[in-house]
Protein backbone atom coordinates (compact mmCIF):
# COMPACT_ATOMS: atom_id res chain seq x y z
CA UNK A 1 0.00 0.00 0.00
CA UNK A 2 2.37 2.41 1.21
CA UNK A 3 4.78 1.60 -2.41
CA UNK A 4 1.53 2.41 -3.87
CA UNK A 5 1.28 5.77 -2.10
CA UNK A 6 4.45 6.94 -2.93
CA UNK A 7 4.24 5.80 -6.09
CA UNK A 8 1.19 8.14 -6.93
CA UNK A 9 2.78 11.12 -4.78
CA UNK A 10 5.87 10.65 -7.06
CA UNK A 11 4.00 10.63 -10.27
CA UNK A 12 1.75 13.94 -8.45
CA UNK A 13 4.55 15.19 -8.17
CA UNK A 14 6.14 15.24 -11.39
CA UNK A 15 2.95 16.86 -13.19
CA UNK A 16 2.90 19.76 -10.83
CA UNK A 17 2.96 23.15 -12.96
CA UNK A 18 5.71 24.74 -12.66
CA UNK A 19 3.74 27.50 -10.60
CA UNK A 20 4.28 25.73 -7.87
CA UNK A 21 7.14 23.40 -8.86
CA UNK A 22 9.59 26.55 -9.08
CA UNK A 23 12.49 26.94 -11.40
CA UNK A 24 15.63 27.80 -9.89
CA UNK A 25 16.81 31.37 -10.50
CA UNK A 26 20.16 31.63 -12.11
CA UNK A 27 22.90 33.49 -10.33
CA UNK A 28 24.22 36.53 -11.70
CA UNK A 29 27.58 35.13 -11.68
CA UNK A 30 26.24 32.67 -14.12
CA UNK A 31 24.15 34.77 -16.20
CA UNK A 32 26.61 36.65 -16.53
CA UNK A 33 29.26 33.53 -17.83
CA UNK A 34 27.07 32.35 -19.95
CA UNK A 35 26.78 35.93 -21.66
CA UNK A 36 30.37 35.80 -22.13
CA UNK A 37 31.24 32.81 -23.67
CA UNK A 38 27.55 32.76 -25.69
CA UNK A 39 28.84 35.79 -27.63
CA UNK A 40 32.29 33.95 -28.32
CA UNK A 41 30.69 31.26 -29.79
CA UNK A 42 28.75 32.85 -32.13
CA UNK A 43 31.85 33.40 -34.03
CA UNK A 44 31.34 29.37 -35.13
CA UNK A 45 28.83 30.67 -37.61
CA UNK A 46 32.01 31.88 -39.36
CA UNK A 47 33.49 28.08 -39.75
CA UNK A 48 29.72 26.18 -40.68
CA UNK A 49 29.78 28.60 -43.57
CA UNK A 50 33.34 27.92 -44.64
CA UNK A 51 32.33 24.02 -44.45
CA UNK A 52 29.25 24.82 -46.56
CA UNK A 53 31.17 26.70 -49.04
CA UNK A 54 33.56 23.25 -49.81
CA UNK A 55 30.69 21.20 -49.72
CA UNK A 56 29.20 23.15 -52.68
CA UNK A 57 32.30 23.40 -54.25
CA UNK A 58 33.47 19.36 -54.31
CA UNK A 59 29.63 17.80 -54.09
CA UNK A 60 29.46 14.69 -53.64
CA UNK A 61 29.29 12.02 -56.07
CA UNK A 62 32.08 14.21 -58.05
CA UNK A 63 34.22 14.71 -55.87
CA UNK A 64 36.30 11.98 -54.30
CA UNK A 65 35.65 11.12 -50.54
CA UNK A 66 38.88 12.20 -49.39
CA UNK A 67 39.71 15.34 -51.48
CA UNK A 68 36.31 16.52 -49.34
CA UNK A 69 37.89 15.36 -46.16
CA UNK A 70 41.13 17.13 -46.64
CA UNK A 71 39.41 20.77 -47.80
CA UNK A 72 37.19 20.31 -44.83
CA UNK A 73 40.45 19.91 -42.57
CA UNK A 74 42.50 22.66 -44.31
CA UNK A 75 39.10 25.02 -43.14
CA UNK A 76 39.37 23.56 -39.49
CA UNK A 77 42.91 24.17 -39.33
CA UNK A 78 43.02 27.80 -40.89
CA UNK A 79 40.08 28.60 -38.70
CA UNK A 80 41.71 27.06 -35.52
CA UNK A 81 39.42 24.40 -34.92
CA UNK A 82 40.85 21.54 -36.04
CA UNK A 83 41.80 18.56 -33.50
CA UNK A 84 42.45 14.79 -34.07
CA UNK A 85 40.02 13.36 -31.56
CA UNK A 86 36.73 15.09 -32.87
CA UNK A 87 37.21 14.92 -36.33
CA UNK A 88 34.58 12.58 -36.91
CA UNK A 89 31.51 14.87 -35.90
CA UNK A 90 33.08 18.79 -36.07
CA UNK A 91 30.19 20.37 -37.84
CA UNK A 92 27.58 18.30 -35.55
CA UNK A 93 29.07 19.77 -32.51
CA UNK A 94 29.91 22.95 -34.15
CA UNK A 95 26.10 23.67 -34.67
CA UNK A 96 24.65 22.12 -31.62
CA UNK A 97 27.60 24.92 -29.85
CA UNK A 98 25.85 27.61 -32.18
CA UNK A 99 22.79 27.12 -31.38
CA UNK A 100 23.19 26.75 -27.64
CA UNK A 101 24.98 30.02 -27.66
CA UNK A 102 22.07 31.32 -29.83
CA UNK A 103 19.77 30.25 -27.62
CA UNK A 104 20.93 31.53 -23.90
CA UNK A 105 21.28 35.22 -26.17
CA UNK A 106 17.80 35.49 -27.14
CA UNK A 107 16.08 33.68 -24.55
CA UNK A 108 17.98 35.88 -21.58
CA UNK A 109 17.61 39.23 -23.15
CA UNK A 110 14.01 38.53 -24.56
CA UNK A 111 12.13 36.12 -21.82
CA UNK A 112 11.06 34.33 -24.72
CA UNK A 113 9.21 30.72 -23.81
CA UNK A 114 11.58 27.54 -25.65
CA UNK A 115 8.63 26.79 -28.23
CA UNK A 116 8.80 30.27 -28.99
CA UNK A 117 12.50 30.58 -29.83
CA UNK A 118 12.03 27.64 -32.23
CA UNK A 119 9.68 28.68 -33.64
CA UNK A 120 11.35 31.91 -35.14
CA UNK A 121 11.52 31.71 -38.88
CA UNK A 122 14.90 31.79 -41.04
CA UNK A 123 16.28 35.16 -42.25
CA UNK A 124 16.13 38.41 -40.86
CA UNK A 125 13.41 39.40 -42.61
CA UNK A 126 11.15 37.08 -41.43
CA UNK A 127 12.03 36.99 -37.88
CA UNK A 128 13.25 41.14 -36.51
CA UNK A 129 11.98 44.08 -37.20
CA UNK A 130 13.46 47.72 -36.24
CA UNK A 131 10.64 50.28 -35.95
CA UNK A 132 11.09 54.08 -34.81
CA UNK A 133 8.52 55.27 -31.87
CA UNK A 134 7.21 58.37 -31.40
CA UNK A 135 7.33 58.99 -27.68
CA UNK A 136 6.51 62.35 -26.26
CA UNK A 137 7.98 64.17 -29.35
CA UNK A 138 10.63 62.28 -29.88
CA UNK A 139 11.85 59.36 -31.98
CA UNK A 140 13.42 56.30 -30.70
CA UNK A 141 14.56 52.94 -32.24
CA UNK A 142 13.04 49.95 -31.16
CA UNK A 143 13.94 46.15 -31.71
CA UNK A 144 11.49 43.18 -32.15
CA UNK A 145 11.98 39.35 -32.65
CA UNK A 146 9.05 38.14 -34.42
CA UNK A 147 8.00 34.41 -33.52
CA UNK A 148 4.86 32.55 -32.70
CA UNK A 149 3.44 31.40 -29.37
CA UNK A 150 0.61 28.88 -28.79
CA UNK A 151 -0.03 30.14 -25.28
CA UNK A 152 -2.31 33.16 -25.52
CA UNK A 153 -4.64 31.28 -28.47
CA UNK A 154 -5.63 28.18 -29.50
CA UNK A 155 -3.68 28.15 -32.57
CA UNK A 156 0.14 29.30 -32.60
CA UNK A 157 -0.50 32.74 -33.82
CA UNK A 158 2.43 35.73 -34.33
CA UNK A 159 4.06 38.06 -31.99
CA UNK A 160 6.62 40.43 -31.74
CA UNK A 161 9.34 40.53 -28.25
CA UNK A 162 10.72 43.30 -28.18
CA UNK A 163 14.93 42.62 -27.99
CA UNK A 164 18.48 44.89 -27.42
CA UNK A 165 20.30 44.99 -30.24
CA UNK A 166 22.72 41.68 -29.20
CA UNK A 167 20.00 39.50 -30.14
CA UNK A 168 19.57 40.54 -33.65
CA UNK A 169 23.97 39.64 -33.27
CA UNK A 170 22.54 35.91 -32.31
CA UNK A 171 20.29 35.84 -35.23
CA UNK A 172 22.49 36.94 -38.07
CA UNK A 173 24.98 34.03 -36.54
CA UNK A 174 22.26 31.51 -36.62
CA UNK A 175 21.34 32.73 -40.35
CA UNK A 176 25.16 32.36 -41.68
CA UNK A 177 25.49 28.76 -39.70
CA UNK A 178 22.41 27.44 -40.94
CA UNK A 179 22.24 28.39 -44.22
CA UNK A 180 22.50 24.70 -45.69
CA UNK A 181 19.93 23.70 -43.88
CA UNK A 182 17.62 26.56 -45.20
CA UNK A 183 18.95 25.59 -48.81
CA UNK A 184 17.61 22.13 -48.71
CA UNK A 185 13.57 23.76 -47.47
CA UNK A 186 14.12 23.91 -44.03
CA UNK A 187 12.59 27.38 -42.84
CA UNK A 188 13.42 26.86 -39.42
CA UNK A 189 16.46 29.49 -37.52
CA UNK A 190 17.17 26.51 -35.26
CA UNK A 191 16.80 23.46 -37.60
CA UNK A 192 17.02 20.07 -36.87
CA UNK A 193 19.83 18.00 -37.79
CA UNK A 194 16.99 14.85 -38.98
CA UNK A 195 13.35 14.98 -40.96
CA UNK A 196 10.21 14.58 -39.50
CA UNK A 197 8.87 11.50 -38.66
CA UNK A 198 6.09 12.42 -41.31
CA UNK A 199 8.60 13.73 -43.53
CA UNK A 200 9.31 17.26 -43.85
CA UNK A 201 11.89 19.85 -42.45
CA UNK A 202 11.51 20.38 -38.90
CA UNK A 203 12.51 22.74 -36.36
CA UNK A 204 15.21 21.15 -33.22
CA UNK A 205 13.11 19.64 -30.57
CA UNK A 206 12.80 21.09 -26.80
CA UNK A 207 14.14 18.07 -25.72
CA UNK A 208 16.77 18.14 -27.90
CA UNK A 209 17.66 21.78 -26.88
CA UNK A 210 17.65 20.99 -23.05
CA UNK A 211 20.31 18.76 -23.86
CA UNK A 212 22.55 20.90 -25.62
CA UNK A 213 22.83 23.99 -23.09
CA UNK A 214 23.47 21.29 -20.57
CA UNK A 215 26.47 20.40 -22.48
CA UNK A 216 27.46 24.10 -23.41
CA UNK A 217 27.74 24.62 -19.70
CA UNK A 218 29.42 21.30 -18.96
CA UNK A 219 32.37 22.55 -22.23
CA UNK A 220 32.60 25.70 -20.64
CA UNK A 221 32.36 24.12 -17.09
CA UNK A 222 30.37 27.22 -16.04
CA UNK A 223 30.08 26.60 -12.36
CA UNK A 224 27.86 27.64 -9.36
CA UNK A 225 29.12 26.64 -5.58
CA UNK A 226 31.73 24.41 -7.04
CA UNK A 227 29.18 22.57 -8.93
CA UNK A 228 28.97 22.37 -13.03
CA UNK A 229 25.56 24.64 -13.60
CA UNK A 230 22.31 22.40 -14.43
CA UNK A 231 21.04 25.05 -17.26
CA UNK A 232 17.57 24.48 -18.21
CA UNK A 233 15.75 26.17 -20.73
CA UNK A 234 12.95 27.62 -18.47
CA UNK A 235 15.99 29.72 -16.10
CA UNK A 236 16.45 32.23 -19.00
CA UNK A 237 12.60 33.53 -18.93
CA UNK A 238 12.78 33.88 -14.99
CA UNK A 239 16.57 35.47 -14.37
CA UNK A 240 14.59 37.93 -17.64
CA UNK A 241 12.13 38.33 -15.13
CA UNK A 242 13.65 39.19 -12.30
CA UNK A 243 15.61 41.36 -13.85
CA UNK A 244 13.50 43.57 -15.54
CA UNK A 245 11.44 43.84 -12.06
CA UNK A 246 14.74 44.93 -10.29
CA UNK A 247 15.30 47.88 -13.91
CA UNK A 248 11.83 49.07 -12.29
CA UNK A 249 9.99 47.49 -15.30
CA UNK A 250 5.67 47.37 -14.23
CA UNK A 251 4.07 44.47 -14.15
CA UNK A 252 1.67 45.15 -17.54
CA UNK A 253 4.72 45.74 -19.65
CA UNK A 254 6.20 42.43 -18.38
CA UNK A 255 3.14 40.74 -18.52
CA UNK A 256 3.31 42.20 -22.52
CA UNK A 257 6.80 40.86 -22.83
CA UNK A 258 6.13 37.07 -21.30
CA UNK A 259 3.16 36.83 -23.32
CA UNK A 260 1.18 36.01 -20.45
CA UNK A 261 -2.67 35.47 -20.47
CA UNK A 262 -2.90 35.60 -17.08
CA UNK A 263 -1.06 38.82 -14.83
CA UNK A 264 -1.22 36.54 -12.01
CA UNK A 265 0.98 34.00 -13.45
CA UNK A 266 3.20 37.01 -14.58
CA UNK A 267 3.67 38.27 -10.59
CA UNK A 268 5.09 34.68 -9.68
CA UNK A 269 7.84 35.00 -12.44
CA UNK A 270 8.60 38.49 -11.10
CA UNK A 271 8.90 36.60 -7.52
CA UNK A 272 6.03 38.11 -5.74
CA UNK A 273 7.71 38.94 -2.61
CA UNK A 274 10.76 41.00 -4.31
CA UNK A 275 8.29 42.71 -6.25
CA UNK A 276 6.49 43.91 -3.33
CA UNK A 277 9.43 44.46 -1.34
CA UNK A 278 11.02 46.71 -4.09
CA UNK A 279 7.96 47.91 -5.04
CA UNK A 280 7.44 49.23 -1.06
CA UNK A 281 11.56 50.75 -1.02
CA UNK A 282 10.92 52.77 -4.25
CA UNK A 283 7.31 54.35 -2.69
CA UNK A 284 8.93 55.21 -0.19
CA UNK A 285 12.25 56.94 -1.10
CA UNK A 286 10.15 58.63 -4.03
CA UNK A 287 7.77 59.99 -1.38
CA UNK A 288 10.61 61.87 0.57
CA UNK A 289 11.92 63.06 -3.14
CA UNK A 290 8.48 64.30 -3.94
CA UNK A 291 8.29 65.82 -0.78
CA UNK A 292 11.83 67.64 -0.92
CA UNK A 293 10.52 69.12 -4.84
CA UNK A 294 7.35 69.40 -4.34
CA UNK A 295 7.01 71.23 -1.20
CA UNK A 296 9.76 73.51 -1.94
CA UNK A 297 11.05 76.20 -4.10
CA UNK A 298 14.21 74.55 -5.43
CA UNK A 299 14.90 76.34 -8.79
CA UNK A 300 15.21 73.30 -11.29
CA UNK A 301 15.89 72.85 -15.00
CA UNK A 302 14.88 69.49 -17.36
CA UNK A 303 12.14 68.91 -19.67
CA UNK A 304 9.70 68.55 -16.83
CA UNK A 305 10.15 71.63 -14.77
CA UNK A 306 7.59 73.01 -16.18
CA UNK A 307 4.72 70.18 -14.74
CA UNK A 308 6.78 70.81 -11.58
CA UNK A 309 6.17 74.26 -11.27
CA UNK A 310 2.54 73.12 -12.13
CA UNK A 311 2.82 70.78 -8.83
CA UNK A 312 4.39 73.49 -7.09
CA UNK A 313 1.59 75.99 -7.55
CA UNK A 314 -1.18 73.49 -6.50
CA UNK A 315 -0.06 72.61 -3.75
CA UNK A 316 0.60 75.97 -2.46
CA UNK A 317 -3.37 76.71 -3.35
CA UNK A 318 -3.86 73.71 -0.81
CA UNK A 319 -4.58 73.66 2.51
CA UNK A 320 -2.44 72.42 5.19
CA UNK A 321 -4.09 68.93 5.67
CA UNK A 322 -5.14 68.84 1.60
CA UNK A 323 -1.08 68.76 0.85
CA UNK A 324 -0.07 66.22 3.00
CA UNK A 325 -2.97 63.98 1.15
CA UNK A 326 -1.36 65.56 -2.56
CA UNK A 327 1.58 64.87 -1.57
CA UNK A 328 0.74 61.05 -0.80
CA UNK A 329 -1.11 60.51 -4.12
CA UNK A 330 1.67 61.79 -6.11
CA UNK A 331 3.97 58.06 -6.12
CA UNK A 332 0.65 56.54 -7.14
CA UNK A 333 1.08 58.77 -10.36
CA UNK A 334 4.86 58.15 -10.70
CA UNK A 335 7.52 57.05 -8.67
CA UNK A 336 10.93 58.83 -9.03
CA UNK A 337 14.16 57.80 -9.68
CA UNK A 338 17.66 58.91 -9.42
CA UNK A 339 19.32 59.43 -12.82
CA UNK A 340 23.35 60.80 -13.40
CA UNK A 341 22.40 64.35 -13.41
CA UNK A 342 19.04 64.37 -11.52
CA UNK A 343 15.18 62.40 -11.08
CA UNK A 344 13.31 60.78 -13.11
CA UNK A 345 9.35 60.93 -12.77
CA UNK A 346 9.08 58.25 -14.82
CA UNK A 347 6.13 57.58 -16.44
CA UNK A 348 6.78 55.19 -19.62
CA UNK A 349 4.20 56.71 -21.90
CA UNK A 350 6.78 59.93 -21.66
CA UNK A 351 10.53 57.94 -21.16
CA UNK A 352 12.36 59.15 -23.99
CA UNK A 353 14.78 56.73 -23.27
CA UNK A 354 12.75 53.53 -23.27
CA UNK A 355 13.82 52.33 -19.51
CA UNK A 356 17.13 52.42 -20.29
CA UNK A 357 18.33 55.48 -18.20
CA UNK A 358 22.04 55.22 -19.61
CA UNK A 359 20.30 57.18 -22.88
CA UNK A 360 18.88 59.51 -20.48
CA UNK A 361 17.96 63.06 -22.47
CA UNK A 362 16.68 65.36 -19.37
CA UNK A 363 16.89 68.38 -21.54
CA UNK A 364 14.39 67.10 -23.80
CA UNK A 365 12.56 64.43 -21.69
CA UNK A 366 9.30 65.53 -19.71
CA UNK A 367 10.20 63.08 -17.02
CA UNK A 368 13.21 65.08 -16.12
CA UNK A 369 13.89 67.29 -12.81
CA UNK A 370 17.29 69.00 -12.76
CA UNK A 371 18.12 70.62 -9.55
CA UNK A 372 19.83 74.18 -11.21
CA UNK A 373 22.36 75.05 -8.90
CA UNK A 374 25.99 73.75 -9.79
CA UNK A 375 24.88 72.79 -13.58
CA UNK A 376 26.31 75.60 -15.52
CA UNK A 377 29.48 74.49 -15.47
CA UNK A 378 28.85 70.79 -16.22
CA UNK A 379 26.24 71.76 -18.75
CA UNK A 380 29.07 73.85 -20.67
CA UNK A 381 31.90 71.49 -20.15
CA UNK A 382 29.94 68.80 -21.85
CA UNK A 383 29.08 71.11 -24.87
CA UNK A 384 32.92 71.65 -24.98
CA UNK A 385 33.93 68.05 -25.02
CA UNK A 386 31.30 67.12 -27.66
CA UNK A 387 32.21 69.91 -30.35
CA UNK A 388 35.63 68.75 -29.66
CA UNK A 389 34.85 64.74 -30.36
CA UNK A 390 32.83 66.29 -33.05
CA UNK A 391 36.12 67.36 -34.70
CA UNK A 392 37.56 63.96 -33.91
CA UNK A 393 35.17 61.94 -35.26
CA UNK A 394 34.39 64.54 -38.21
CA UNK A 395 34.43 61.56 -41.46
CA UNK A 396 31.42 59.91 -39.04
CA UNK A 397 27.95 61.12 -40.00
CA UNK A 398 26.47 58.93 -37.34
CA UNK A 399 28.65 59.81 -34.35
CA UNK A 400 28.63 63.83 -35.02
CA UNK A 401 24.84 63.41 -35.85
CA UNK A 402 24.54 62.13 -32.23
CA UNK A 403 26.70 64.44 -30.64
CA UNK A 404 24.86 67.67 -32.28
CA UNK A 405 21.69 66.40 -30.73
CA UNK A 406 23.33 65.60 -27.35
CA UNK A 407 24.24 69.80 -28.01
CA UNK A 408 21.17 70.74 -28.91
CA UNK A 409 19.84 69.40 -25.89
CA UNK A 410 22.54 70.64 -23.66
CA UNK A 411 21.44 74.19 -24.82
CA UNK A 412 17.91 74.18 -23.89
CA UNK A 413 19.05 73.04 -20.36
CA UNK A 414 21.19 76.13 -20.52
CA UNK A 415 18.68 78.42 -21.94
CA UNK A 416 16.17 77.18 -18.74
CA UNK A 417 19.17 78.35 -16.34
CA UNK A 418 19.41 80.99 -17.87
CA UNK A 419 16.04 82.21 -17.60
CA UNK A 420 16.28 81.14 -14.00
CA UNK A 421 19.33 83.38 -13.75
CA UNK A 422 22.30 81.46 -14.35
CA UNK A 423 22.67 79.88 -11.13
CA UNK A 424 26.44 78.40 -10.88
S1 LIG B 1 15.69 58.22 -17.42
FE1 LIG B 1 15.82 60.25 -18.34
S2 LIG B 1 15.03 59.99 -20.43
FE2 LIG B 1 14.41 58.19 -19.24
S3 LIG B 1 12.37 58.70 -18.53
FE3 LIG B 1 13.80 59.28 -16.93
S4 LIG B 1 14.25 61.41 -17.30
FE4 LIG B 1 13.35 60.59 -19.15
Amino acid sequence: MDLGHSGQSQRRKKTLSRKYSGTVEMPDAVAEEIVNYALEELMICKVLAELYRVELRYPPPSYAYNVRVCETKKVLERLGWWSEGRKGHIRKTLEVRLQSAAYCLIALFTGMRAHEVLRIKYGLRNNWSEEYVEIDGGVKKMCFVLSETTKLEARPASYKWQAVPVVKLALMALEIGFKRYYDTGNPWLFPSRKDGVFGGKQALTKNALGHNIKTFCKIHDIRSKGIVWNLATHQFRKKFARTMVRQGLGIKALQDQLKHYDIEMTKIYGDPNLYVELQAEKFELSAELLEEFVGSQIPVIGGGAEELNAMRREFLGLTKKDRTLFLQSLPSKALVEQTDDGLCFYRANKALCGGDKSNCRPGDCNNAWMPAAGKKRTLLWRKTENDRMMGFFKSQPLKVHFLKSRNEEIQKLLGQLEKLGACE
